[in-house]
């Protein structure tokens, strides 16, 4: 059907290998520029390595999600793009399968049928169900044969063409995840989510224009010419669980091949820091060299070198906290003008960046936005390419998590000066204030479709996630919480784990069960909102009325008035009574601090399971000030302004006693997060 595209892509190598991964692929692709279509085969190889038998696979046809507006992606999206850019027009994007066979024999075509699993939408085709008229034991292997073409739509949801400029993403038939007793996780394609895979080996070999640049997940294994005046580019990656690639003419792309060198590239600050915090020593922490290639317009060449370096830091960055990356090459695309949907997106080995060529003159280079965009990208080298948990089902794990990374190395960079260009930037005081906005209380812990709107989810699973680890950081030390991501990555690299195996590492590193933490940050709705109700001072003097003594009233020494802030009083005790309520649902330990008028000051902690408390306090001064919270530990707390009283004759004092007062509440609601 296909401009005779297939006739090159047919001939395969065997795919066996002693340690092969779960589910590994090779493929052999042809790209078609005239018509923006794929012509592929495919070989999947599939082993059980469950303890549960099975006779079926699911597969996931992810490009069919742009296939009509029917579809629950498109419905999802709702007439808009992914990122308010592009929408599709007449440009839908399909793929098709034209046969499937299995173990070398059997034509599995009349058994596939497409399933809806998560909302039986019959117009959404994302999902394949085929019966294998056979069962496959645990630790049996399933090999498939298939052959599909796919169109690629104009580009939308980090796939797809604009002009000449190709972003390859869930491009291939791909198998869901079998889970054992609880069958196969393939979830739909949905607006808000993202993906979920087994780890394998692949091998793909790229058709493309002989001139034309290309980048791709893995490494380049072989080249040669092709017909047509075209080449055949193959590339191999191992413990990889998905694979993308770009190409485009070389009038509009270009390469940079360079490389990251430790010794050169880890900031020596960087290093100490990681030697402190996770009590290991420098050989310890030594990190390998490794390739970088930048595929970058010809229009932003100019900005090449300021993405390089952003690249080289987040290297040094994740390696020295989280481990060392472990693939010998990291290849970043930055979009051409138009194609900005492809750009801020996460493969295995292969990341998309973004910017803009304006970037690169005063005041739009004072922004942080290439370097935050690049390690935030390059952090999913982590959450999601080793660790590789369920997006579908838990965004928040590789989104969030990633969030926070991306936030502690955005702050570190600014902090030492790294990037001489950018301006200071409030990095966690701007993911709080975002967490202000929503009216409805915001749960974190659902599936990637369920939130109630798409920037809820975006507002959930990013900077409510980073926020959350933020202030249990703050719980527990920043030391604590850098021996538990680390050892979250020890313990889980390559196993999908699951936001319970989260919070377990991070418990056994702070010594502490953090689950009533995470239950409710996480797994519930509830908001930690503290408040200062009332503060009443008075001296024992002040104290009125009468008494029974000795047979007859007395009157009690002192005024007749209650004395309630009386200023006059000479008592050397002030009798103060301080009342705090908890006005969210969120249970958990706040500190207080009391200051008393001669600036001695006192600290306690409130454990907040009651709805208010009240405490008597005595001392030789009025109390000058209350702040819950003063460490600024509970950085999901966005309502502070009510954490803060001070005393009012200690304010009035002052002559400007009003800009003090604005300080210090405006302090203790931002500036600590800054
Ligand atoms: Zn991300």
């Amino acid at each position: 059907m296909l401009l005779g595209l297939v006739a090159a892509a047919l001939t395969m190598g065997p795919v066996v290998a002693a340690d092969a991964g779960t589910a590994d692929y090779e493929i052999e692709v042809s790209l078609d520029p005239d018509t923006h279509r794929l012509q592929a085969s495919e070989r999947v190889r599939w082993t059980n390595s469950t303890a549960t038998p099975t006779d079926e696979i699911y597969l996931h046809l992810y490009l069919n999600a742009f296939a009509s507006s029917e579809t629950t992606f498109m419905r999802e999206l709702r007439g808009s793009s992914l990122r308010g850019r592009v929408a599709l027009s007449d440009d839908w994007g399909w793929v098709r399968i034209e046969r499937m066979v299995l173990d070398g024999s059997v034509d599995l075509m009349p058994e596939m049928e497409f399933v809806r699993p998560d909302d039986d939408n019959a117009d959404d085709f994302s999902v394949a169900r085929v019966a294998l008229g056979r069962v496959v034991e645990p630790g049996d292997v399933v090999e498939l044969e298939i052959e599909f073409s796919a169109q690629l739509p104009r580009v939308i949801a980090r796939t797809g063409f604009m002009d000449d400029f190709y972003l390859v993403g869930q491009w291939f038939p791909k198998l869901g995840v079998f889970e054992g007793e609880e069958g196969w996780n393939c979830h739909q394609f949905h607006a808000s989510s993202e993906f979920f895979a087994d780890f394998g080996r692949y091998r793909v070999s790229i058709t493309l224009p002989e001139n034309w640049v290309l980048g791709a997940t893995g490494v380049e294994s072989g080249s040669a010419p092709a017909d047509g005046g075209r080449r055949t580019v193959t590339y191999r990656a191992e413990r990889v669980h998905d694979f993308a690639w770009c190409a485009a003419p070389p009038d509009l792309m270009e390469v940079v091949e360079t490389d990251f060198s430790p010794g050169r590239d880890v900031p020596l600050q960087w290093l100490e820091r990681a030697q402190s915090l996770l009590g290991l020593s420098a050989a310890e922490l030594e990190l390998p060299p490794m390739r970088l290639r930048l595929i970058v317009p010809r229009a932003q060449r100019v900005l090449a070198p300021r993405m390089v370096r952003a690249a080289r830091l987040s290297v040094a960055w994740f390696g020295l906290f989280y481990g060392p990356y472990p693939y010998p090459q990291l290849t970043i695309v930055s979009p051409p003008r138009g194609a900005e949907e492809a750009g801020g997106m996460e493969y295995p080995n292969f990341i998309g960046t973004g910017a803009n060529r304006l970037d690169a003159y005063s005041p739009f280079s004072w922004s942080s936005d290439i370097e935050a965009v690049t390690v935030h990208e390059f952090g999913h080298q982590y959450f999601q390419g080793m660790l590789a948990s369920n997006e579908f089902e838990e965004a928040w794990l590789d989104e969030g998590v990633n969030t926070y990374a991306e936030l502690e190395c955005m702050t570190a960079i600014a902090a030492d000066g790294l990037v001489p260009e950018i301006r200071p930037f409030p990095y966690w005081g701007a993911e709080r204030l975002a967490l202000a906005v929503p009216q409805v209380p915001v749960k974190v812990g659902v599936r990637a479709w369920d939130y109630r709107r798409r920037w809820v989810y975006y507002l959930a699973s990013y900077a409510k996630t980073a926020v959350v680890l933020r202030t249990a950081e703050g719980l527990i030390g920043a030391e604590a919480m850098a021996l538990g991501l680390r050892s979250y990555f020890d313990r889980h690299a390559f196993g999908h784990p699951s936001g319970h195996d989260l919070v377990a590492t991070l418990s056994d590193a702070a010594g502490q069960d953090l689950g009533p933490f995470f239950e409710q940050a996480i797994w519930s709705d509830a908001v930690p909102d503290w408040a200062v109700t009332s503060v009443r001072q008075r001296t024992p003097k002040t104290a009125g009325g009468f008494s029974w003594d000795g047979g007859e009233w007395h009157v009690i020494e002192g005024d007749e008035t209650d004395g309630a802030d009386d200023e006059a009083a000479d008592s050397d005790i002030w009798q103060v009574d301080v009342e705090l309520a908890r006005l969210g649902d969120f249970i958990g330990p706040v500190d207080v601090e009391l200051t008393w008028a001669d600036g001695a000051s006192e600290r306690r902690t409130w454990g907040g399971e009651e709805r208010w408390v009240s405490w008597r306090l005595e001392g030789s001064e009025r109390l000058a000030q209350v702040v819950v919270d003063p460490d600024g530990v509970w950085a999901l707390e966005t309502r502070r302004a009510d954490n803060y009283w001070r005393d009012k004759p200690a304010r009035e004092d002052h002559p400007l006693w009003w800009v003090r007062e604005f300080l210090g509440i405006a302090g203790n609601m931002f500036l600590k997060w800054s």
